[in-house]
């Protein structure tokens, strides 16, 4: 097995990897809560742990992967609304129906950008009895208390004899901000105490009987029951963006402790924020882009389309666990990177081999290894990945010279690090009819343009109206063209 190790949050220290279990990896991913579209931002660190996940399966361990749906409506903590019910009155339907849209859009979506599905995708809903008993035993324990029909965590008392904030890395008293529950919060004895279940006031839709009310789990228990139930009390790998690290998974700790006596995760991992306009992409804000409106160009921001493989590969040229930028210039120039590899991979079949090689493939092969096995480094593995372009053109134009067993190392190391680990997909084979569909459209478009500059309006005119008649609308601006399907 590869020596890899692993940046751990919860120590704050890069980790040579020991599974629990030797050759067994269990990882839990807190999934989408499925109350609108997912944005480019979600994706990213949906695609961050994809990548983690495929590169374990590829080094060669056995990987249980959970990622829930959660499809209960919460009172997030600095926040007092549930999501799930808003939508559900805004747009007139049930919570569930809420529900199957969005979970069917992500789906969809991280199936569009080539996302491996995770082994167990549990929902909230489907565990109401599992997070009933958790309650209860956070109780027993003496952990938690009730009032008015809702129970909330104590942590101050958790707090004496374990250390709340060790994940966070703050102070007790630093755990204050951040955690106004308005909704109910003179009920708390401490500002710092979150909810483990909330009495349903009688507008609240989506509700359970128990034995404290008719009410709802708090957000921070359904991932708990899931991770433990599927995983056992102790499991590898818990993630998450960095934005869950504090209250949410800091919280699972605490009740996971309080029901089990034990400390659940070994590695705790969070990957960076996707940014739009120097601030992180969120939905609540507005401030984000819908991957439908990458792999179509239909977003100011953008002059033209870019397809899931290039946005996948701009993804994977940053670390994932540093903030990334979200820009019409670095998916432009991704695009230029992510078509000269797929070119240079194009080229393998054809090269001629020699006697001897003036290029050290099984040098260059460790070098893609130690790259992903120090913390998943995927900047570095692509930068040698284009080490591998560069000597392929220069075998091409007979600058350089490789042997058959090496072209034949090259060829499957290559291959493997692209379309296995990072996830991407070659222009030809592996991109679905809507990449072609994109493929074709931007071709026609590049035709219209070459019309416009031969003064030939009547058919850049016609390519616009038959487009348009296919239901597909071009937009003219500064930039370019772009279009909705
Ligand atoms: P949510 O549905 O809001 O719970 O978000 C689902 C996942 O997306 C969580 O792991 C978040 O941390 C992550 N996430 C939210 N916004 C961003 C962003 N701008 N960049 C990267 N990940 C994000
Ligand atoms: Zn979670």
């Amino acid at each position: 097995m590869q020596p890899l190790k692993i940046q751990n949050t919860l120590t704050g220290k890069k980790e040579l990897f020991k599974p629990i279990t030797e050759g067994f990896v269990g990882m839990y991913v807190c999934g989408p809560t499925v109350y609108s579209n997912v944005h480019v931002g979600n994706v990213r660190t949906f695609m961050s742990f994809d990548m983690i996940y495929r590169y374990l399966l590829h080094i060669g361990y056995k990987v249980r992967y959970v990622r829930n749906i959660t499809d209960a409506g919460h009172l997030t903590d600095d926040d007092a609304e549930d999501k799930i019910s808003t939508k559900a009155r805004l747009e007139k339907l049930e919570p569930m129906e809420i529900v199957q849209k969005y979970t069917v859009d992500f789906h969809n979506i991280l199936q569009k950008y080539n996302l491996l599905p995770p082994s167990i995708e549990p929902t909230a809903t489907g565990h109401i009895v599992e997070q009933i008993e958790a309650v209860q035993q956070i109780l027993d324990a003496g952990l938690a208390y009730e009032v008015n029909g809702s129970v909330y965590f104590d942590v101050l008392k958790y707090n004496e004899t374990n250390d709340y904030g060790i994940l966070s890395k703050r102070k007790i008293e630093e755990t204050i901000e951040n955690t106004r529950e308005l909704d109910g919060q003179s009920d708390k004895k401490n500002p710092q105490d979150f909810a483990l279940w909330k009495r349903a006031e009688p507008e609240h839709i989506q509700r359970w009987n128990s034995p404290w009310s008719e009410g709802f789990p708090g957000w921070h228990l359904e991932c708990t029951v899931m991770s433990t139930k599927y995983l056992g009390n102790q499991f590898d790998i818990h993630g998450g963006g960095m934005d869950l690290k504090f209250p949410h998974h800091e919280c699972e700790i605490a009740q996971a402790k309080a029901c089990n006596h034990k400390a659940p995760v070994k590695y705790w991992m969070h990957t960076n924020m996707l940014n739009l306009n120097g601030k992180k992409m969120s939905k609540s804000t507005g401030n984000n882009i819908l991957p439908q409106e990458i792999y179509t160009g239909n977003n100011k921001i953008l002059s033209k389309a870019f397809s899931p493989s290039v946005t996948r590969f701009f993804m994977m040229q940053a670390h994932y666990s540093s903030i990334l930028d979200l820009s019409n210039d670095a998916l432009l120039a991704s695009e230029k990177g992510y078509n000269r590899l797929m070119e240079a991979i194009g080229k393998l079949e054809n090269l001629e081999v020699s006697k001897t090689s003036s290029v050290d493939i099984i040098a260059w092969k460790q070098k893609c290894y130690d790259a992903m096995n120090d913390d998943f480094n995927t900047p570095i593995l692509i930068a040698h990945l284009f080490e591998a372009v560069k000597f392929i053109n220069l075998i091409n134009d007979k600058k350089e010279t490789i042997t058959k067993a090496d072209l034949e190392l090259l060829t499957k190391t290559l291959k493997a690090f692209v379309y296995d680990v990072l996830g991407l997909k070659s222009n030809s084979q592996g991109a679905d009819n809507s990449d072609k569909l994109i493929g074709v459209i931007e071709l026609l478009i590049a035709l219209r343009k070459e019309a416009k500059e031969n003064k030939n309006y009547a058919l850049s005119d016609e390519i616009r109206d038959k487009l348009l008649e296919k239901g597909i609308q071009l937009k003219d601006s500064r930039e370019g063209t772009t279009f909705t399907v």
